[in-house]
């Protein structure tokens, strides 16, 4: 993060909810909802956190609130568990945790309960307790106003720093949130502010860089952006659905059968849009999705049969770099081609390169997007890079994030 971004920041401004600074925390309870949606790994001393970024994204607010004289009660949903599966128990993520903070850390046996309630009754001022997955209540995800009511009862006060999860209307997000006086955290806090300046007070030109694997994920975005960008740059699997919808052959590409109506309707509209959209020109071909795939490099679009087009080619690369290289704000979300596989990253690393060495105010977004920035080296070159990437997207469209708006208003 630079100088820079914080500079803008501070001019643009423009977050409207309450702050956990501004919050009577001395003394009291605090329910803190964090985004400690980590990848696992198994090892011979058992499960333990694969990568520990986003943990480390919510320390700020942990240790404000634990400066601050309170008593943390912390709630996170790790992955998609089916019921109580302990696979999927937030011990890995105390324990790095209590490593990470050097505070005494304690795991709840459930995310509500009286034996939770009564740990969370005798927590002292500056102590964790970390509850169970909130996902092992199936109430979580239907935002059931029970179990809502049960987490509000941990707390005196929420505090919302779960920015990957804000566009979603759950018990422990937006749920709580009506329940209790309910503060933005500093990392939700940030992200909605650099966000939404990118959106609405861009540096010009905008440039934005949508790739991935989904034309219906980020049609939104797409859309929104024909109006208000200068230009969009597509790249990935998305392509496909850009280029089926004017009749070119894809071959054996990936094609969202749902994204080709889409795109064809965007392509409509760009025409008259005062953005410039553009498209490869150039690709790079596989036989199949494999590393060990013969490969081709393709002069054009039309992929024959019995190929996909897993990357960007040379010549797209370069027009991409050049729209990159001018803009005064660049904002980026999903892989320009498979950078999974080695002959295919380079489109990707390309990209990436570009962004990280514009002189232009950078924001990535996109956890395929993100995890490719930092295998590249690059994670640390960027103005600000989002761990939410359904929430960034959302947020990018224009759409309000429920779990942002049930907080109290500044
Ligand atoms: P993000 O997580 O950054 O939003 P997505 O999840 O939308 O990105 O897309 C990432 C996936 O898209 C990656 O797994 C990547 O392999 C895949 N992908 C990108 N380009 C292609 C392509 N040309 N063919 C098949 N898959 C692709
Ligand atoms: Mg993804």
């Amino acid at each position: 993060m630079s100088d820079r971004a914080g500079a803008r920041l501070s001019e643009r401004g423009g977050f409207e909810k309450a702050s956990v600074r501004d919050a009577e925390i001395d003394g009291r309870r605090v329910l803190l909802r964090a985004d400690l949606n980590v990848p696992l790994e198994d090892t011979a001393e058992g499960r333990v956190v694969g990568d520990d970024t986003r943990i480390r994204a919510a320390l700020p607010t942990i240790e404000l609130l634990r400066e601050g004289g309170a008593a943390v009660v912390l709630v996170s949903h790790l992955g998609r568990p089916q019921g109580r599966d302990p696979q999927f128990s937030m011990r890995p993520v105390a324990e790095r945790l209590a490593e990470l903070t050097g505070a005494p850390v304690t795991l709840a046996p459930g995310v509500i309960g009286e034996p939770v309630s009564e740990l969370a009754r005798g927590l002292g001022p500056g102590e964790i307790l970390v509850l169970e997955n909130s996902r092992f209540e199936p109430g979580e995800t239907e935002n059931d106003p029970e179990l809502a009511a049960a987490l509000a009862g941990l707390g005196d006060v929420y505090v919302d720093d779960a920015f990957g999860a804000a566009h979603r209307a759950h018990a422990s997000t937006e749920g709580v949130a009506r329940l209790l006086p309910a503060y933005a955290g500093l990392l939700l806090e940030r992200e909605v502010r650099e966000l939404t300046a990118v959106r609405d007070h861009p540096a010009r030109p905008l440039c934005v860089v949508l790739g991935g694997a989904k034309v219906s994920d980020k049609i939104g975005v797409i859309d929104r952006f024909l109006e208000g960008a200068d230009s969009i740059l597509i790249g990935g699997a998305m392509c496909f659905s850009f280029f089926s919808s004017q009749g070119i052959a894809v071959g054996d590409s990936l094609v969202e059968e749902e994204g080709v109506a889409l795109a064809g309707h965007v392509l409509a509209r760009a025409q008259a849009a005062d953005c410039e959209l553009l498209l490869p020109i150039d690709l790079v071909l596989g036989r199949s999705f494999d590393a060990e795939t013969e490969v081709r490099e393709l002069e054009g679009v039309e992929v024959p049969d019995a190929w996909m087009g897993l990357d960007l080619g040379q010549r797209t690369v370069a027009a991409y770099e050049r729209v990159i290289g001018d803009a005064g704000t660049v904002f980026w979300n999903g892989p320009m081609g498979a950078f999974e596989l080695e002959p295919f990253a380079a489109g990707t690393r390309a990209v990436a390169e570009a962004v990280a060495a514009a002189p232009a105010f950078t924001v990535v977004g996109g956890g395929d997007s993100v995890a490719a920035l930092s295998a590249f080296g690059l994670a640390d070159r960027v103005d600000w890079l989002s761990t939410g990437g359904g929430a960034s997207l959302e947020l990018m469209e224009g759409r309000g994030l429920p779990g942002v708006e049930a907080l109290r208003d500044a």
